[in-house]
């Protein structure tokens, strides 16, 4: 028999074609030259242009995640809580202005209120705040100790 694939001549007996290795059908006896012919394809089956309409390409304006106003925003907290630190440090020099050197503690209790402030990374937070109160009691503090006599008229004066 002749082998399917190239057409080498076997023996009967064998399985495979001693040339090229291919299983041999022993029912049939196939020539290289007889390869079915492929059907020539109707026109219908040609591509066809689909009538498929993308999307224009446009250049997408591709926006930054808007971020809430409000929204709680870790911004360098080692440097808030840094300034955290330096506002409560101002409020408790600017109590302690109000018992002790009042000009010198209160000028340096808005100085480190003024200053957690400037370098908190946001205005409305709880460094702002505690800025705000180290602030507020050092002002507090200058402004009832120079007006003291004013608020509070010594008892002396009663007489
Ligand atoms: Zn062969």
């Amino acid at each position: 028999m002749f082998c399917g694939e190239c057409g080498t001549q076997n023996p009967d007996t064998n399985q495979f074609c001693r040339n090229c290795g291919k299983p041999l059908k022993k029912n049939r006896q196939v020539s290289p030259a007889l390869q079915p012919v492929a059907a020539p394809q109707p026109p219908a089956a040609a591509p066809v242009a689909q009538p498929v309409s993308y999307p224009p390409l446009q250049p997408v304006t591709r926006q930054p995640p808007v971020v809430p106003a409000g929204n709680a925003m870790p911004v360098k907290p080692p440097l808030n809580r840094g300034m955290l630190a330096l506002g409560i440090v101002g409020v408790v020099v600017g109590i302690a202005s109000w018992f002790r050197y009042p000009y010198i503690l209160a000028v340096l209790a808005m100085v480190l209120g003024a200053v957690a402030i400037a370098k908190s990374g946001k205005k409305t937070g709880a460094v702002s705040i505690i800025g705000g109160i180290a602030i507020l009691i050092g002002i507090a503090c200058i402004v009832v100790d120079i007006f003291y006599f004013t608020i509070f008229p010594p008892p002396a004066l009663d007489f």
